[in-house]
């Protein structure tokens, strides 16, 4: 295949999507290499926060971010954690659901996404946890659709990530295990490559497993201390809490370089109209050992996937850390130690998902040669159909046991059939109800739907024969056909599509919805002045928040000034030049006295530290 340049009018970019728990990103390939698509803020990464504010206005990323605080009812964040449940979310005076919430993420995306690209309809590849259900798969690919994406394909995290790598390793053969830990899912796969086919051979996981939760526990902790000087619990006022949030997330970022951090926050909540506050130092040991229990928890899900792959910890070639969490030293150690191996993390953690997912798309948009690339995945589920319990000692089974045609970690796309046969006298139709799940019996198990098939020949029990295929490719989709062996009517369904039909209205409700929000956004610019008296009550608001945060902002930037003159030292050639532009534009932020400069200035030294690894 010939490379593809962007004057070839024939070429459309598909982009990759990375929609987070968390953080969402989005890259496409420019010159056969996965490039990011700046977001807001000039950033790569945007927070998958959702805000509609009083004014109608729907706010996502670091703004709707920043709000939690000052509008918990307002905002909506880690929506993806219901995604595919019907459930909905009160934000404001409107109801939305999680592909609706979602649909509002990858529009501001797309915003982006259009910017670089040009206007226009866009295919889009999006990834999800490699153990969303096909319920979860479908809601992934309904957000996209409501956004304006055509949605290519839906591609596993993992799955993602091992591309994003193996773009560069096709000469390698062997195992990669790749082990992610973001801020709301955890999910771990080995993928095996060789001779330049990439497979993923088991993925197992736990989607309420992440950083936010440590970030809770480190609340509790601080909470306790609260509690046991003030007599007072912060995390019964909402603010309170959420303040403390906001604060345990940057202490846990700040503990992954630092060994201590002191903790002082003025006023967290008030007891007897008194402000109470909080001053107090953690250790990243007392950080460690509050989040042992759920460290150990990923490392036992390692010892499940290498059983599933039916492999041994020294079999793996590489491994992969994936997620924000990984930044976590003890994450690193126990990932070093559990394999006695030196874990990669070369591509940004925050960004190679996206980048997986780009180099998915540029296959198949022809921007990327193939260069031999096969990808192939596994089913996340059994998946199979309701049938008769084994005769026990001659005596008829009990209806209603799950017999699986493709089980669990099958690689896909995959086609299995098997023939079963009529249970009584003289029947002339037989149900096919289909599940999903591990149980041996499908009351346990996830229904996803069933038919009839109808026009069987009438002979005695167990003479005659159906046959059942199940076909499931790497959209998650899942096509069902039974065929009557003698007479050879069939029936067939597709999973997606019975969903499909039954949602379609709700689709269309969703849409019209969705597009009456921005018009009403564009109808509250129209008419700003009826707003005054909520304009005044949040900005009441706003000046004490932006105060504490410029506050905030500037003795952290301080911090990164002092923290990076010390090493400036024990620096020369390039990264000393890196220390020296991320020390001037923090000086810069400080004198213009501005939030966004300061956080973009930090965010900077952020990942400036972690790439010099002080
Ligand atoms: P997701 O895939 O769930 O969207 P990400 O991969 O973006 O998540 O990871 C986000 C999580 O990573 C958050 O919980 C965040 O607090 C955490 N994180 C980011 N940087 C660090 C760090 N330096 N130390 C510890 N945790 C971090
Ligand atoms: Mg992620």
């Amino acid at each position: 295949m010939s490379e593809t340049s962007y004057k070839d009018k024939s070429f459309r970019p598909i982009v990759g999507i990375d929609l987070g728990t968390t953080n969402s990103a989005a890259a496409y390939i420019f010159k056969q290499k996965p490039k990011m698509i700046t977001l807001e803020y000039d950033h790569n990464t945007i927070p998958s926060v959702v805000l509609i504010d009083p004014k109608g206005h729907i706010v996502v990323g670091e703004e709707a971010r920043n709000a939690l605080v000052a509008m918990p009812d307002r905002t909506k964040a880690a929506v993806k954690r219901s995604m595919g449940e019907d459930v909905s979310f009160p934000l404001g005076d409107q109801s939305y659901t999680p592909e609706e919430l979602s649909a509002f993420i990858l529009k501001e995306i797309k915003e982006s996404v259009d910017e670089v690209l040009g206007e226009g309809e866009k295919e889009a590849v999006i990834t999800v946890p490699a153990y969303f259900t096909n319920t979860q798969r479908q809601a992934t690919k309904k957000a996209g659709e409501l956004a304006g994406f055509v949605v290519e394909r839906i591609i596993n995290e993992p799955t993602a990530a091992a591309l994003a790598y193996g773009l560069q390793n096709l000469h390698d053969d062997g195992h990669i295990l790749v082990y992610d830990l973001g801020g709301g899912t955890f999910d771990v796969s080995v993928v095996e490559m060789m001779g330049g086919i990439l497979e993923v051979k088991a993925s197992a996981g736990n989607n309420q497993l992440g950083g936010e939760d440590f970030d809770w526990l480190l609340v509790d902790w601080l909470a306790e201390k609260v509690q046991s000087e003030h007599g007072v619990d912060p995390r019964q006022d909402v603010r309170g809490k959420a303040r403390l949030k906001e604060e345990a997330e940057k202490v846990k970022k700040e503990l992954s370089f630092a060994d201590s951090v002191d903790v002082a926050i003025p006023v967290i909540t008030v007891k007897n109209n008194v402000p109470v506050g909080l001053d107090v130092t953690i250790t990243r040991e007392e950080f460690i050992s509050l989040i042992k229990p759920l460290l150990q928890e990923t490392e036992e899900k390692l010892r499940q996937v290498l059983e599933d792959a039916n492999l041994q910890p020294n079999e793996i070639d590489e491994v992969l850390l994936v997620g924000g969490s990984t930044r976590i030293p003890q994450v690193h150690k126990l990932v070093h130690q559990f394999f006695q191996k030196e874990p990669r993390s070369d591509i940004n953690p925050d960004e190679v998902v996206a980048q997986g997912a780009a180099v998915q798309a540029g296959i198949k948009s022809g921007a990327l040669s193939k260069k031999g690339i096969i990808v192939t995945d596994v089913a996340p589920f059994s998946m199979g159909i309701a049938v008769l319990s084994a005769n026990l000692m001659g005596r008829m089974g009990k209806p209603g046991a799950f017999h699986a045609i493709i089980p669990r970690n099958t690689t896909i796309p995959v086609t299995r059939t098997e023939q079963f046969s009529t249970t009584f006298d003289g029947q002339t139709e037989v149900k096919i109800e289909i599940f999903q799940g591990e149980n041996d019996w499908v009351k346990n198990n996830y229904f996803l739907n069933e038919f009839i098939l109808e026009g069987l020949a009438p002979r005695p029990a167990g003479e005659e024969g159906v046959e059942v295929t199940f076909r499931y490719n790497l959209n998650g989709i899942l096509e069902v056909k039974a065929k009557s062996v003698s007479t050879g009517v069939e029936m067939k369904i597709t999973v997606e599509d019975a969903l499909d039909r039954s949602s379609e209205t709700a689709f269309y409700d969703s849409l019209a919805k969705i597009e009456s929000a921005y018009q009403l956004e564009d109808e509250a610019d129209a008419t700003e002045s009826e707003w005054t008296l909520l304009d005044e009550l949040e900005d009441g608001d706003n000046i004490e928040g932006e105060d504490e945060t410029l506050q905030e902002l500037t003795e952290e930037a301080h911090d990164w000034l002092t923290r990076f003159t010390k090493e400036l030292d024990n620096r020369e050639g390039k990264s000393k030049q890196q220390l020296l532009n991320a020390m001037s534009q923090l000086k810069e932020a400080l004198d213009g006295k501005n939030t966004t400069q300061l956080h973009e200035a930090i965010e900077y030294s952020v990942d400036l530290a972690i790439d010099l690894e002080l």
